[in-house]
């Protein structure tokens, strides 16, 4: 055997006496210490006795670039002398003892952990075995054991297992030896494998006979004795096997006599000890019920309020509130089913689609299951690091396929196809002959309201024809016609003037007044009606219908069917056949119209109310009061209350909404305050948990009554009731049921997407009838994603109609005791389509409303309608000037005969001569597109932003335009968001995971922009950037995604050859300046993987098929920032159109950089911008950015506290790699940050 020399490093005196010792014990080889045994026990119990009386021996001994470790080591592997084994065993004891973690880091790294197993097996073969021996060894390895990562598996695979199992069986009385013992159990039992082994010896009834009854005796025996239990319980084998033996209410019963007699609070651990099990017991269903049998529920509530008073017992609370969450029986939504109550006839089912489930769906999937522990069997497989695991999930999901990752050019589409997108793009043919540039005669004969959808203007050209789909009828506009003519057109034409000063108190007058083409132009492209879907079948034949819109467009405002105009004096509501829901109104003007002023001169009278269901005869409009309107015109420039209402008029909604929500018509400014991210408070998600459960525990104090319902014929709310009213029947609006609980709490559930049986997060409504100085409790319940920034200082945002009035025509940040959790209503994996997450969650917040009738409008985040949409672009028409080429386009119908606007936007040609033309032309594109998700509001106001800067007089502005062709989709889907969806189109469908494919007739405005896009490609003049406006709902800032081949490869660590590496930084250029100029976007939240799940997203088909290098999804938060100048404030509007307009002036920097001819010198100017000389590929990367980054709270968010049944054991240890490779990405993160 080869002996380690005992060295005499520098630094280690050459006649210390414990290095000449153990010199000693080096030269006794195994043969010689078996011989001179007396030597060796001499020489060993000397070197303990240094070690113990002198603390610097022990230093000598462990100290750097001394081999003393190796030396015991191996003199303890040869030792067959029990004692001189015993006397190395009190050295390493001593030895590790002191400075714990690097000594036992040595220790582990020399072998020790396996000498020690290697001893124990051959300890257990002597009969009987040495009582101090195997004391020593288990103490000795019950202080390495938790710092060996291989412990668990060391241990099985000696053997090692057996021979402690063994010992503690016999040891059961003697406290001296269980205590190690069971010290190592612990450790071996944080193995999943292990866990089950050792419970297949009986493991786990030992452990219930060694925890007793309140006693002050072997506190610490149980102590670790619960913990070795609570591991072992993790195994749902084991969990199953104690439930089986009634060890449940054996738990229960301990746990109350602990919290009974431990008056004094000293053995708080083994009440949490107790607690740990229960929780993992409760992780089965059988383990649930059998907690619920023995009333664990009573049990642990009543413990729990006892023990709110005493701050050093909340980890038993937090425990303790966490099983009576998993353990509370699940509900199902109380709805009567989780689909849509909307419902939308496709054209065609979507193959394979959300919808497609649907419709092939039993009746009773909605039901709850929770069949969740089928799965028994455990897998043979090690992991004694759990945090490996969900390392390897965040790197699932990039993109490994090289083949994928070189953009692939393939337009796809035919250009005989291709050529109908031609038209959208006049102005490359444009040769202004027939325009007068003389610019300042004309300047002031601009402006004009015209609507810009005008179908009587010739400016617009049509909506894209589909060759592939059902062709729409012939429309009457003429061709595209060139530019010049339609702008001197437009010059010309009279502007009706729409006076914001009206009243808006008789719509039939403010319209009836203007001239007939202005109407007709509100009705976009009429004869296109003829295509809408069937949804839109009445009782009149659909041709009439449309008859009747185009001859009298109020009725179609109001969207009721002629006939029903008589029960204007309301005595009826009119039931639409095959709905579900009442989605006839009565005929009346706009809720903001006659409501408003009743309520404020009547009190009682809500017109509100009426539309909830009383009869409503009080709201006729004839004489009422003045409505003060709030002069948001003047504050807000694109801003048009009466502008709006005719936006409205024009917009098709599924459920035929009729009312106008009071914020989207008086308009919001960005108030002037700074809204600070509202600190979290210690203890709220526990009390708003304990209230849950307290409606178990008593549930004679709950109301349960239904006070909105869209499923149902709403219900009656009678006057002088304490009951909030609820609306949300307009635009946008969503909420499908509201239930009050208590006297001023409500449970509040959101509408699906429509055509889907989820994706509810965003909300949208309105509440009046509340009173002043209480604190409305609020629970949104079922939200489906699994975190929410409300957990992060984020509060929803509240329009009170009262401070509108009074000058303060705001959105606010407001709620307290807000928080975000997993709540007890679930949904079955068949509803959803064998998806994950059966539970929802609970949003609540409360708000104490400070005026009384007043009517508050609640929302998710700043609406952002489509009527508003609309609204804004015919206002930016205003801000053109004659230098300005403006042109407004309809790309294409949506689903419900909504149009989708396309905006180019670039700067008139100095002159018509060719050099100036020639320059028009050439400008580069840059396409914009936002809104494909509805729920992400915020995406607008950040392209609102752009707009208004695009079209603004700024140097800037004008070099901008004179720069670039700019051509924007504003709103991508229109459908979803007057519909209040949160994320899909009509069709069910999420639209940002279709590009790949899209349906011309399912996804149009998807099939359309790609379209442009392609025929761009086609022709040469693919955009420079292209860039798609989110929102993101679960990480703070600005910031972007992107896509590089790259930064993917070096994060997937797949093997690539060194040109498939070769890519310019031109990605990252934008995204970096942004980073400098605006202060709400960061660079180190941006991320430019190409990951798996995004691959039919908008930025990652137009960066492959389309060849964009500079193809991005920017997220806005919803949030706010957690750096830069806004840091620890929620974001406004104000700073998202301050976004918006940065990113204008991104763009106009980025054209500094792009217009150098010099490709290389563009390249080294890049990297100036980017901040790096070097091109190395790890200087360059960002990390894999994860979906949520937000540090820890002092109270642990429970949002994912929940039964972990869905989650397999533990399946393989085969995440070392990825580790690796984690740990340098966040090296090299913090290298890119600083
Ligand atoms: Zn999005």
């Amino acid at each position: 055997m080869n002996k380690p020399k005992m060295a005499t490093e520098k630094g280690v005196p050459s006649n210390s006496r414990v290095v000449m010792l153990l010199g000693q014990l080096e030269k006794m080889d195994g043969e010689v210490m078996l011989r001179d045994v007396e030597t060796a026990r001499l020489v060993t119990a000397k070197i303990l006795h240094l070690i113990q009386t002198q603390e610097k021996s022990g230093k000598e001994v462990m100290s750097k670039g001394s081999s003393g470790m190796e030396v015991i080591l191996s003199s303890l592997e040869n030792s067959r002398d029990v004692q001189t084994t015993l006397n190395i065993m009190y050295i390493l004891s001593e030895l590790l003892t002191v400075g714990r973690g690097r000594r036992v880091g040595v220790f582990v790294s020399k072998g020790g952990t396996g000498v020690l197993f290697q001893i124990l097996i051959s300890a257990s073969k002597e009969l009987p075995p040495s009582e101090e021996l195997m004391l020593q060894l288990h103490s000795l390895l019950a202080k390495v054991g938790p710092k060996d990562r291989k412990f668990g598996v060391k241990a099985r695979l000696s053997g090692a297992l057996n021979v402690t199992v063994d010992v503690m069986k016999q040891n059961l009385q003697n406290a001296k030896v269980l205590l190690p013992c069971l010290q190592v159990l612990r450790v071996y039992s944080n193995n999943s494998v292990n866990a089950i082994s050792l419970g297949k010896t009986g493991m786990v009834e030992v452990m219930f006979k060694i925890v007793g009854p309140y006693s002050k005796k072997n506190t610490s025996l149980f102590k670790v004795a619960l913990d070795a239990l609570g591991a072992l319980l993790k195994s749902k084998t084991n969990a199953r096997r104690a439930v089986d033996s009634g060890h449940v209410p054996v738990l229960l019963a301990l746990y109350l006599d602990w919290h009974r007699n431990d008056t004094r609070h000293r053995c708080m651990l083994i009440r949490k000890g107790l607690l740990v099990c229960l929780r993992n017991i409760t992780n089965l269903k059988v383990g649930r019920r059998a907690f619920l049998e023995a009333d664990g529920m009573r049990i642990l509530y009543h413990s729990s309020t006892e023990c709110l008073p005493v701050r050093t017992l909340d980890p038993l609370i937090n425990t303790s509130s966490l099983i009576m969450r998993k353990c509370f029986p699940k509900n199902r939504l109380p709805v009567p089913t989780i689909n849509s109550a909307f419902h939308f006839q496709l054209p065609q089912v979507p193959p394979g689609g959300a919808g497609d489930q649907l419709y092939s769906q039993l009746s009773g999937v909605d039901d709850v299951d929770e069949s969740d522990d089928n799965e028994e069997t455990e897998g043979e497989t090690d992991t004694d690091n759990e945090e490996d695991k969900d390392q390897c999930n965040l790197n699932d999901d990039i993109e490994t396929d090289l083949n994928k990752l070189h953009p692939d050019r393939n337009i796809g589409r035919p250009f005989e196809e291709l050529k109908v997108y031609q038209k959208f793009f006049s102005e490359l043919s444009e040769d202004f002959q027939g325009y007068s540039f003389d610019f300042s005669k004309s300047a002031s004969t601009t402006s004009s309201s015209t609507y810009l959808f005008s179908s009587s203007s010739a400016r617009f050209s049509r909506p894209a024809e589909v060759p592939t789909a059902q062709t729409p009828s012939p429309k009457q506009i003429p061709d595209s016609q060139n530019v010049c003519t339609s702008v001197k057109e437009h010059q010309t034409l009279s502007s009706p003037s729409l006076t914001s000063s009206q009243t808006p108190l008789d719509l039939d007058t403010i319209h009836l007044s203007k001239n007939k083409d202005q109407q007709e132009g509100i009705n976009i492209p009429t004869p296109d009606r003829c295509t809408a879907p069937p949804s839109f079948s009445r009782s009149l034949s659909q041709g009439h219908m449309i008859e009747q819109e185009l001859s009298h467009p109020l009725e179609g405002v109001s969207l009721e069917d002629k006939g029903n105009q008589n029960a204007e004096a309301g005595s009826e509501k009119v039931k639409h056949e095959g709905s579900p829901v009442n989605n006839l109104r009565h005929v009346q003007p706009p809720l903001l119209l006659g409501g408003f002023p009743v309520r404020r001169t009547g009190g009682g009278g809500s017109n509100v109310g009426s539309d909830c269901g009383s009869e409503g005869t009080e709201d006729e409009g004839g004489d009422a009061p003045l409505l003060e309107v709030p002069d948001t015109a003047q504050l807000l420039p694109l801003h048009d209350p009466d502008l709006y209402v005719e936006m409205v008029k024009g917009t098709q909604s599924v459920p035929q909404y009729a009312e106008v929500a009071y914020p989207d018509y008086f308009g919001h400014v960005a108030p002037m305050l700074k809204e600070p991210l509202l600190d979290r408070i210690y203890g709220v998600q526990r009390s708003k948990i304990f209230q849950d459960i307290e409606r178990l525990i008593h549930p004679n104090d709950i109301l349960d009554k239904v006070v909105y319902d869209i499923d149902h014929a709403s219900p009656m709310i009678e006057e002088n009731s304490e009951s909030l009213k609820f609306n949300s029947q307009f635009e946008s609006g969503n909420l499908r049921k509201a239930i009050q609980v208590r006297k001023y709490e409500y449970d509040l559930v959101l509408n699906a997407d429509i055509n889907s049986n989820h994706y509810h997060q965003w909300f949208y409504f309105e509440v009046s009838g509340m009173r002043v100085g209480t604190a409305y409790r609020f629970n949104i319940i079922n939200c489906e994603k699994s975190n929410s920034q409300f957990n992060y200082g984020m509060q929803p945002l509240m329009y009170s109609v009262q401070e509108a009035i009074s000058g303060k025509p705001h959105w606010v940040r407001t709620g307290t005791d807000i928080c975000y959790y997993k709540n007890h209503f679930a949904r079955s994996s068949v509803a959803t389509g064998g998806q994950k997450g059966k539970s929802y969650y609970t949003l609540t917040f409360s708000v104490n409303f400070i005026h009384k009738e007043d009517v508050c409008y609640f929302a998710y985040h700043y609406p952002y309608t489509y009527s508003t949409l609309k609204m804004h672009l015919s206002k930016l028409e205003d801000m053109r000037t004659p230098q300005i080429y403006l042109r407004q386009d309809v790309l294409c119908e949506t689903l419900s005969g909504n149009t989708c606007p396309l905006l180019t936007i670039t700067a008139m040609p100095e002159s018509k001569s060719s050099d100036h033309i020639c320059q028009f032309r050439n400008r580069p594109f840059i396409f914009l597109s936002a809104r494909v998700h509805p729920g992400e509001t915020n995406a607008s106001w950040v392209m609102k932003g752009t707009l208004e800067f695009l079209m603004g007089t700024s140097a800037l502005a004008v070099n901008l335009r004179e720069a670039y062709n700019f051509k924007i989709v504003p709103m991508l889907n229109p459908d979803g968001v007057v519909n209040g969806n949160h994320r899909c189109s009509l069709s069910g469908e999420d639209l940002n995971r279709q590009w790949q494919n899209p349906d011309p007739e399912l996804h149009p405005t998807i099939y359309h922009t790609k379209g442009l896009l392609q025929y761009l490609a086609y022709i040469q003049r693919a955009p420079l950037v292209f860039c798609d406006y989110h929102g993101h709902s679960r990480k703070k800032n600005v910031f972007m995604y992107g896509c590089s081949v790259k930064e993917t490869v070096w994060q997937s660590n797949i093997s690539a050859t060194s040109s498939d590496l070769q890519e310019d930084l031109g990605y990252r250029t934008l995204p970096k300046i942004l980073s400098q100029i605006a202060p709400a976007f960061s660079m180190a939240s941006s991320s430019f993987v190409v990951e798996r799940s995004k691959e039919s997203t908008a930025r990652v088909v137009v960066w492959r098929e389309i060849g964009v290098k500079r193809s991005y999804t920017m997220e806005s938060t919803l949030c706010g920032c957690d750096q830069g100048k806004y840091k620890g404030l929620q974001i406004s509007t104000r700073e998202l159109e301050e976004m918006g307009a940065q990113f204008c002036l991104a763009m106009l920097r980025l054209k500094r950089l792009t217009s150098l001819r010099n490709h290389q010198n563009l390249l080294d100017l890049e990297s100036d911008i980017i901040g790096t000389q070097s091109k190395s590929v790890s200087s360059c990367t960002t990390t894999y950015v994860l979906e949520e980054d937000e540090p820890s709270f002092l109270e642990a968010i429970d949002y994912s506290a929940e039964s972990n049944d869905e989650d397999p054991e533990p399946e393989s240890d085969l995440c070392g790699d990825v580790q690796e490779n984690f740990d340098q990405l966040s090296d090299s993160e913090t290298r890119h940050r600083n």
